[in-house]
């Protein structure tokens, strides 16, 4: 028998008795990542890669080779808002200076392993780190507009295990850092040629970054929160936290500290709304249960009626779509700024699940909508380019053993 949860009884936990309730937990959380941490950003001549540097490490590093702060601004301008890779190319910098900078530093880029645009203008990308290991990001334009989000990895495999998803097959092999993060949405922008950034809030194709590739971002917190505040500065990319959404399977310890200081949008993938059924098919629920889970989203101090909570829920025939999933799930949301997405599964060799049908799809989506929620259902995109995520990574490992 199940246990449904009914939001009028969910715990109703203030800001500050969390955060005591999740100290340990984070802590324990940060030990565990830096397990998986990301390769030195020394290349093996021993020239350092500015790419991932807060603008305080950046400022530290010129000081190291005798150069004042006022050089930090500059070059930040031009990795970030030009773009620029080559010393050469930063003409506001005299050549003595260029030529120095290019005996200590790069400014790197993950190499391009593969790129495949889809008949439908989905553009996948598996980018190349410098220790060969690989993730893939993927450019999403929206129909209707000249703009589209880029979807980022934040790990290389994972370590959740959620039975639909097709990364989860592939065990983590470490996080990725910094300069491997905003080189992706980097390298993605260097294939559209979106270089000068526009200043401000100014949309571009590339407009938004959703952290929703291989990986769950906040077991890789402070890579992610470096990587975003570099994405937002006014000064470079100015992405503003309104074009960024976070996804996260639900790591309640850390998702109080990513509302209080990235403030980007949250994504929450549900996909059950059971914990019997959720404990399943995400495993991580039987650590933070969908009653935590809630409350948390409860307390996420960016979420507001104009910035609300989305709720992923992918569906996978007899398994989740009910009638009765859906207006438990209306239950749970109830009193929640949120907008539902409901997700086709999009079936991978080996996967033990089947799309639900369209009509189940429909009648889902339209007891979400009546009861007041936006409940789009997400068209499947780059089909033909192996849009399941982690496929092209696996596919490119499988390539390199046979050859
Ligand atoms: S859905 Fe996300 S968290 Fe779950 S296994 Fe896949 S990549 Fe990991």
């Amino acid at each position: 028998m199940t246990t449904l949860i009914h939001p009028d009884v969910l715990p109703r936990v203030n800001s500050s008795a969390a955060d005591a309730l999740n100290d340990a937990e984070r802590d324990r959380i940060r030990a565990k990542s830096a397990m998986f941490a990301p390769p030195e950003a020394r290349l093996a001549d021993g020239r350092r890669d500015l790419v991932g540097l807060s603008r305080e490490e950046l400022a530290e590093v010129m000081a190291d080779i005798g150069e004042k702060p006022f050089r930090a601004k500059q070059v930040w301008h031009w990795i970030y808002h030009q773009g620029a890779t080559d010393f050469s190319r930063m003409s506001t910098i005299a050549k003595p200076l260029q030529a120095k900078l290019a005996e200590h530093f790069v400014v790197g880029r993950p190499t391009t392993a593969t790129e495949q645009t889809s008949v439908d203008a989905t553009r996948k990308f598996l980018f190349r780190f410098r220790d060969g290991q690989e993730a893939e990001t993927v450019y999403i334009p929206d129909r209707r507009e000249d703009r589209g989000a880029v979807c980022v990895s934040s790990q290389v495999g994972c370590t959740l295990s959620c039975t639909f998803c097709h990364t989860g097959t592939q065990k983590l092999v470490r996080n990725l850092g910094a300069a491997e993060i905003v080189g992706q949405f980097m390298a993605a922008r260097d294939s559209y040629n979106e270089w000068p950034s526009p200043r401000g809030d100014t949309p571009r194709l590339l407009s938004t970054i959703v952290l929703m590739g291989m990986g769950e971002p906040l077991y890789n917190y402070d890579n992610i929160a470096k990587a975003m505040k570099i994405i937002m500065d006014g000064e470079g990319i100015a992405l503003s936290r309104r074009r960024i959404t976070l996804s996260t399977s639900g790591v309640v310890p850390l998702m109080d500290q990513c509302g209080d200081e990235l403030g980007v949008n949250l994504a929450i993938s549900l996909h059950a709304v059971t914990n019997e059924l959720r404990d399943q098919i995400v495993p991580l629920n039987r650590k933070y249960p969908i009653e935590e889970l809630i409350a948390a989203c409860r307390r996420y101090p960016a979420a507001s009626n104009s910035r609300r909570i989305t709720f992923e829920y992918i569906m996978l025939r007899d398994v989740n779509d009910s009638d009765a999933d859906a207006r438990e799930l209306v239950r749970l949301i109830k009193d929640l700024p949120a907008k539902v997405n409901l997700i086709p599964f999009n079936p991978w060799p080996g996967s033990e699940f089947q799309p639900s049908t369209r009509n189940r799809l429909n009648s889902f989506a339209k007891i979400v909508m009546d009861a007041g929620f936006s409940s789009p259902i997400r068209t499947p995109r780059g089909q033909d380019i192996l849009a399941a995520c982690g496929q092209l990574k696996t596919e490119s490992e499988r390539l390199r053993r046979n050859h």
